[in-house]
């Protein structure tokens, strides 16, 4: 048995890069920038105002001192005057700064009659304006690779970069295998349960900028299995559910290999989830996840994203762990990794309570993972532990 490390080595490996396609920018959210892109214009063009007031010169802003208002700029509207000694010019908020101004009074800090305006307050020392490229100029990168959240999204936008180089979204094709399975929505016999982990998958991957597909369920023998693999061609990753452990009617493996496979490794020192499995099936990468539902989604977030990440150009790194305080004593782990569910909430963390591999509805309360190394001995309330959060609450 490898260690989860060793394993996550491994899927890198697999992780073949994706091609890039081109998006439009409204589409570019949550996707991994491809290539670097530059900025093609500088934000702000102009000097801008920032405030609403009057643009005048700053070293005349002295208390009482008078100006005449001789024009107005506005948003989208500048004024194409110079500001001459004693004089102002009305001006809004992103407004172009007029020729020979430097400084805008706040229109509070003014009174005004008619055209004459009266600095009645000199505590405002802030020039209020946003000079040329403050924001970014001309040629400004963003580096690629890179996930685009809402903010880059915008900043996009802002540098009029209309069209944006992303990787290629990895279709994921799931398999779920058992005779015992039947689709969400169907009737299910007296012997048979609902194939959950293809959708829980599945929501986890969407929600990382896979495309995941769900196809039909395998039953427990070598013929549909070989005919359901078949329908995952053209997929780049392969991810099959269940069927991976020593039972009589666990085939996964043994037909996997007689198509072809390349295996890289079977089995990982952890729990939930020791049966993965991992290899090449005619040149795609697979991944064979544990039938235990909790198994399977443990999985999914140790594994499965962190491949699909790498393989959309992001850093070949281990799910993300935090620190954090522990709320409730646990005792001490045995050889392999426990990856545990818990909730985290204003004490610290705890654990969620019974750590079945079967039991959906403890995973669905947990917002975190608390990640226990093989032998860890007994932890207090109030000793730090590593946490993968689920950002699920
Ligand atoms: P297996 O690895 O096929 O022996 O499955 C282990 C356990 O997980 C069994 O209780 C299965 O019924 C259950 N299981 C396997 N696949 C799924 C699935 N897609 N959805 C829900 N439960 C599953
Ligand atoms: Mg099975």
């Amino acid at each position: 048995m490898i260690s989860v490390a060793q394993a996550l080595e491994h899927l890198f490996a697999l992780a073949d890069p994706l091609p890039e396609e081109t998006v439009s920018l409204r589409h570019a959210a949550g996707r991994v920038l491809a290539r670097d892109v530059f900025a093609t214009r500088t934000q702000p063009p102009f000097d801008a105002s920032s405030m609403d007031g009057y643009a005048v010169k700053g070293v005349e802003a002295d208390l009482h001192a008078q100006f005449k208002v001789v024009g107005e700029a506005a948003a989208g509207h500048g004024w194409t005057g110079t500001v001459g000694p004693g004089q102002a010019v009305r001006i809004f908020t992103g407004a172009p700064v007029p020729e020979g101004a430097d400084h805008v009074l706040i229109q509070e800090n003014v009174t005004r009659t008619g055209d004459l305006i009266t600095l009645t307050d000199d505590s405002d020392t802030k020039s209020n304006i946003r000079p040329a490229g403050v924001d970014f100029f001309k040629g400004t990168d963003i580096a690629a690779p890179r996930l685009l959240r809402p903010g880059d999204v915008a900043l996009l936008a802002s540098m009029n970069v209309a069209d944006v180089p992303v990787a290629k979204r990895p279709v994921v094709a799931l398999i779920s295998t058992g005779d015992e399975l039947v689709m969400p929505g169907e009737d299910p016999g007296p012997d048979q349960i609902i194939a959950s982990n293809t959708f829980g998958l599945a929501a986890m991957l969407d929600d990382i900028g896979a495309e995941a597909h769900i196809l039909p369920i395998a039953r427990d023998n070598a013929a549909s299995l070989r005919t359901v693999l078949g329908l995952a061609n053209g997929a780049d990753l392969v991810v099959t559910i269940g069927g991976a452990s020593v039972g009589d009617h666990d085939l996964v493996a043994d037909v996997a290999a007689e198509m072809g496979m390349e295996q890289s490794f079977y089995k990982v020192a952890m729990r939930p989830g020791k049966p993965l499995m991992a290899g090449r099936l005619n040149g795609t990468p697979m991944v064979g996840l544990p039938g235990n539902p909790v198994s399977a989604m443990v999985c999914g977030t140790v594994f499965v994203v962190p491949m699909l990440r790498a393989m959309m150009g992001l850093p070949a790194v281990p799910a993300p762990q935090v620190r954090r305080t522990l709320a409730a004593p646990l005792g001490a782990n045995g050889p392999r990794a426990h990856y545990m569910r818990a909730i985290i909430d204003g004490d610290g963390v705890r654990d969620a309570g019974l750590q079945d591999s079967s039991l959906l509805s403890v995973l669905a309360c947990a917002n975190a993972l608390i990640v226990r190394p093989p032998h860890d001995p007994v932890r207090h309330a109030g000793d730090s532990v590593d946490v993968i959060e689920l950002h699920n609450s």
